[in-house]
Parts: C-alpha cells; sequence; structure tokens
C-alpha cells in the first residue's frame, strides 16, 4: 500500500505527498469513529485510483504533534531572533529552546536583520552565538538584504520536515520570502499583528523548499511552560543534560540541593550564568503552575 505524507487538510480533504504527486483524499469512516483525526505532517498509508478520489487507510505513530499549528512529526525549528528591532533577547530565545527541545526538535538559530547591527553592537552579539554554538546549538546569521546569507540557511532546510518560530516582526515571513519568493507571505509586524484572527482560521500548508517541507505558519504562539514538569527541564538544556550523571542525587533540579555538579559548574564560569538563571525563574514559573492547578 502506498505511503505519503499529509502536507495539507482542508474542507475535508488530505493532500498527501506520495513520490512527487499529490493526491487529494479522504480520512475512512473508521478513522473517525477512532477519534484519530489525520494531521498535516502525518504519513498515512492510502489508496488512490486517481488523483483526485484517495482514501487514507492508517497513519504511523508520531513522534511529536504541535498545537499551534497543528503539525504531526515536525523536525526542526528555524527559530528567528533578531540582532535588532526587536532586540536580540536570550531569555526569550531561551524560553523557545525549552519549549522546541521539550517537543524533541532540532532547532537552528538564525540570527536575522544582521544588517542592522551596528559595529557597536556586533561584540556581545557574537559572544552569544558562541555560547550557543559551544552548547551544541546550529547558529546562522541571516539578512534579507544579503543574498549570500540566505543561500547558507537553504540546506538546512532539505530533507526534513521544519517551522520557523520566534516573536512577531523578527522577519520570519520575510526569511520564508526570500527563500521562496512565490510564497509572497504578508510581512512586518503590524500586519501580523492585525492578521492575528486571520492566522487562526487558516489552514495550515507545508511548503516544499528544496528537499525540504516548511509549514507557512510558525510554531510555539503559546510559550507557557504547562507541559513541560519541573524535573524534565533540565534535560532541555544540554549543558545541564550533560551534567545530571555528575550531581549527587538522581533526579537533581540544580536549584538547592548538595553536591550539584551543575551548580558548581556555574560558579567556575563554566556553564553561563544567564542561562542558568534563566533555568532557575523556568523552574519557579513551572511550580507556581502547579500550585495554581
Ligand atoms: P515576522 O512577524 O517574524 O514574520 O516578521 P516580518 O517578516 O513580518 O518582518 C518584520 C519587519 O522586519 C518587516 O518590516 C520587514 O521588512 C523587516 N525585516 C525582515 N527581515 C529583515 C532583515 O533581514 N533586515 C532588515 N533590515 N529588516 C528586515
Ligand atoms: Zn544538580
Amino acid at each position: 500500500m502506498p505511503e505519503g505524507k499529509i502536507i495539507k487538510a482542508l474542507s475535508g480533504f488530505y493532500y498527501v505527498e506520495s513520490q512527487g504527486e499529490i493526491y487529494q483524499c479522504r480520512a475512512r469512516g473508521n478513522f473517525r469513529k477512532r477519534k484519530l483525526t489525520p494531521l498535516v505532517g502525518d504519513i498515512v498509508q492510502f489508496e488512490a485510483e486517481n488523483k483526485t478520489d484517495g482514501y487514507i487507510l492508517g497513519l504511523k505513530d508520531r513522534f511529536n504533534e504541535l498545537i499551534r499549528p497543528p503539525i504531526a512529526n515536525v523536525e526542526q525549528a528555524i527559530l528567528v531572533f533578531s540582532a535588532m528591532e526587536p532586540k536580540f533577547s536570550t531569555l526569550l530565545l531561551n524560553r523557545f529552546l525549552v519549549h522546541i527541545e521539550s517537543n524533541q526538535i532540532e532547532p537552528i538559530i538564525c540570527v536575522s536583520k544582521i544588517d542592522l547591527l551596528k559595529p557597536e553592537h556586533r561584540e556581545e552579539i557574537n559572544e552569544f552565538i558562541a555560547d550557543y554554538v559551544k552548547l551544541g546549538y546550529t547558529v546562522l546569521k541571516t539578512s534579507i538584504y544579503m543574498e549570500e546569507l540566505i543561500e547558507e540557511v537553504r540546506p538546512w532546510l532539505n530533507g526534513k520536515t521544519s517551522v520557523f518560530a520566534g516573536q512577531s516582526g523578527v522577519g520570519k515571513s520575510s526569511l520564508l520570502n526570500s527563500l521562496k519568493p512565490e510564497l509572497q507571505l504578508e510581512t512586518n509586524e503590524i500586519s501580523s499583528h492585525l492578521g492575528r484572527g486571520k492566522h487562526t482560521t487558516r489552514h495550515v500548508e507545508l511548503i516544499p523548499i528544496g528537499t525540504g517541507l516548511v509549514a507557512d505558519t510558525p510554531g510555539f504562539s503559546s510559550l507557557e511552560f504547562t507541559e513541560i514538569e519541573a524535573e524534565h527541564l533540565s534535560d532541555c538544556f544540554p549543558e545541564m543534560r550533560e551534567r545530571a550523571h555528575l550531581c549527587k542525587f538522581r533526579g537533581c533540579t540544580h536549584s538547592s540541593e548538595p553536591k550539584c555538579a551543575v551548580r558548581a559548574d556555574v560558579e567556575a564560569g563554566e556553564i553561563a550564568a544567564y542561562r542558568y538563571e534563566d533555568y532557575l525563574s523556568f523552574l519557579d514559573e513551572i511550580k507556581q503552575q502547579k500550585r495554581r492547578y
């Protein structure tokens, strides 16, 4: 039975991509009875006598599932953070990274609008970039006005399903338009604010770019920690994840436990203090949420 990937869902139809062809399919009745709704990004088994009358018969287990936008099996997030306008914020970057890591998604950090960076801010940004590279993250500098930088993003999209993420106004739509001009996504902060209502009713679509697929709607619009357990938060910080086995206590939250290897390395300057402080504030936020429910 042929297998394919749902790249678009619209008005009860699922558009399944298989070996370069698109098949318009419906979900079989037994699907609906099982309360299993196919999602964009799902790998499905289907049958189709022609391109417009296909049926989805089964779907593969998902390895993750985003709620907004509703997409399954997202492998990579292109995390766009502008160097300027809005100013680069490591606190917000760390928050996004936690969400991305907790969904088993590989992040690629793009420091956008690099053309706006004034010489006096260059060193500061480069130091932050070096910190994140040291943690094992891929960091790319981008500007929609520098074609050679756009070309450096392109290979990272190949062979994967990606979503763009980042706060409003950082240049996500502009970057996507630069990578695929025919998309003509609406840009600039004002219109994307006004268009928020419109975005919620819009369908999501996976757009082919190179040999990869990219969601045309940005992911991670909610950054609350409702789905993350306090004891799992440090798994989303590579520098803590790799040291956890050195802490005296299993399940150490690296906050007040004795003989904590993470705290020792913060004090020794081996772990960036601003990352650790953000970790503690997220931990606090999660614990307070728990108390409320
Ligand atoms: P989004 O909300 O993240 O999708 O951001 P947009 O793509 O709508 O961009 C917000 C604003 O930033 C727009 O006015 C863009 O023209 C501008 N912008 C986007 N990318 C760049 C860039 O690389 N350099 C400069 N100088 N401006 C950019
Ligand atoms: Zn510890």
